[in-house]
């Protein structure tokens, strides 16, 4: 069986009949290394919008909120008090 690399067509082992595909090393690393580097990537972009910084207000609540604050100083008017 003649076996050559799926990336780049290098005949990894000589051989008759069927052809079967496999890695060469130059590409398993450069494969590796893109991988892994994806792996980075997506980690990162992941924890740049998981949490938002402290302060920051949520998307789409202000508008909600009519551009007021949800919790700031206010009237409040208790019923039974006074
Ligand atoms: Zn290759």
């Amino acid at each position: 069986m003649r076996v050559v690399c799926a990336w780049c067509g290098a005949v990894l082992s000589e051989g008759e009949g069927q052809v079967s595909h496999g890695i060469c090393p130059g590409c398993s690393e450069l494969f590796e290394r893109a991988y892994l580097r994806a792996l980075r990537d997506r980690a990162r972009r992941q924890r740049r919008r998981g949490r938002p910084p402290a302060g920051a207000p949520l998307p789409g609540f202000e508008a909600a909120m009519g551009g007021r604050p949800a919790c700031g100083p206010r009237s409040v008017t208790s019923a039974g008090a006074g």
